[in-house]
């Protein structure tokens, strides 16, 4: 049974329920371009079960006998107050925190998908196909540019910049609230910038948000 809870970096725990986590795709024009998707004029959104989510510090469990398994690393927001149809001030307002996650996929199984014109959730909704790393406090992030890395086995594989995002965080958030209600816990992943690989057992993976957080977990 999964039994992730959010924690703050610090490791308290927070008291909110992950009800889900709404995800992004394509938001980074140059990720859209190295798996020769088209940039969408609108954000492609999608929602991973809260059974989804694991501890992004524990090692990764990948499925077996499905393809690979890529890794996406992506800006998690942390929802504290419920939005429904929000302005950007409410959105502002309603950031809690900040985190790193690894939206898994199972691309050849997405692939398949995709060809058929069906939905994506078995490609991105299994179980641990969130793992998610603890948060820092939002008034931690108040600049206008957040920096994250992955490296695999010491090799920089991907760099995000939040200003490359083609749907900027507060826009995205508020959009998405015009579908899905976000209740507090939920989490929002905002896209992955270019270079996402497959993963390979034995692979060691660091991540850094800014100089607030260094997280590393390896695939088992
Ligand atoms: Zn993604």
């Amino acid at each position: 049974m999964p039994d992730y809870q959010h924690h703050w970096k610090d490791s308290t725990p927070l008291h909110l329920p992950l009800g889900k986590i709404v995800c992004v795709g394509r938001n980074y024009a140059e990720h859209a371009r190295e798996l020769n998707n088209p940039v969408p004029d609108t954000p492609l959104l999608f929602i991973k079960p809260a059974t989804a989510a694991v501890h992004l510090t524990r090692p990764i469990e990948l499925p077996t006998g499905q393809g690979e398994v890529h890794f996406e690393t992506e800006l998690a927001v942390l929802i504290g107050r419920p939005l429904t149809r929000a302005s950007a001030s409410e959105v502002t307002d309603a950031i809690l925190g900040y985190g790193l996650a690894l939206d898994l996929t199972l691309r050849d199984v997405q692939s398949q998908l995709k060809q058929q014109g069906h939905p994506w959730e078995r490609a991105k909704g299994f179980d641990g196909a969130c793992p998610l790393s603890p948060f820092v406090p939002a008034s931690a992030l108040a600049g206008d540019n957040i920096h994250f890395t992955l490296d695999i086995d010491g090799e920089r594989r991907q760099t995000g910049e939040t200003r490359d995002m083609l749907n900027p965080i507060v826009p995205l958030i508020a959009h998405i609230s015009h579908s899905f209600s976000l209740l507090p816990g939920d989490v929002v992943l905002t896209g992955t910038p270019k270079g996402v690989g497959p993963l390979r057992a034995g692979q060691t993976l660091s991540l850094a948000l800014e100089d607030l957080l260094f997280l590393q977990t390896r695939v088992s």
